[in-house]
């Protein structure tokens, strides 16, 4: 039997570096929406670039309990919620609000890419269903679009910094 443990890895699913990508795009676009300077705005991209990633990192696994609170422990469990997302915000905004909306950017746009492949997520805890929006192969051509995608995206946050 195994011995509960708190995982620190990437499951199946999204690769992280999709994540990654994902959320310093999301973290730099939020950056320009808010007007934020290149060195004010380096601190939250990366901070949404974390976000995005620590949903998979921080993974409870109690194997008495992964299967019969399933959702809950294991891969894409409690930090998959919403609610968790949520918290991650409220906490945010009260120890470094400049932070807070960054955070919770790259946590969502964690929990949208995986609800792209076919586990889904339980991002709508307590209640049951799992939000699987496609069916997406984690390893397949599809990830390696979302990666161009988000490095384009990056490209595009970057621009007005770059141009000076
Ligand atoms: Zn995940």
């Amino acid at each position: 039997m195994r011995a509960p443990s708190v995982t620190v890895g990437v499951g199946a699913g999204v690769k992280g570096s999709t994540h990654l990508l994902t959320g310093v795009a999301i973290g730099l676009v939020v950056a320009r929406s808010r007007g934020l300077a290149l060195p004010a705005a380096v601190g939250p991209v990366a901070v949404a670039g974390l976000a995005a990633l620590v949903p998979d990192w921080l993974q409870v696994n109690l194997p008495a309990l992964n299967q019969t609170v399933r959702g809950v422990f294991g891969h894409r469990g409690f930090t998959h919620w919403l609610l968790t997302a949520g918290m991650v915000y409220l906490a945010c905004q009260r120890v470094y609000p400049p932070v807070a909306l960054f955070a919770l950017a790259g946590w969502l746009s964690h929990l949208l890419l995986d609800a792209l492949n076919p586990p889904g997520v339980p991002a709508l805890w307590p209640l049951p269903w799992r939000v699987k929006l496609a069916t997406l192969k984690h390893d397949g051509l599809a990830n390696h679009a979302l990666s161009w995608v988000a490095g384009v995206a990056i490209l595009w946050g970057l621009a007005p910094y770059l141009g000076g």
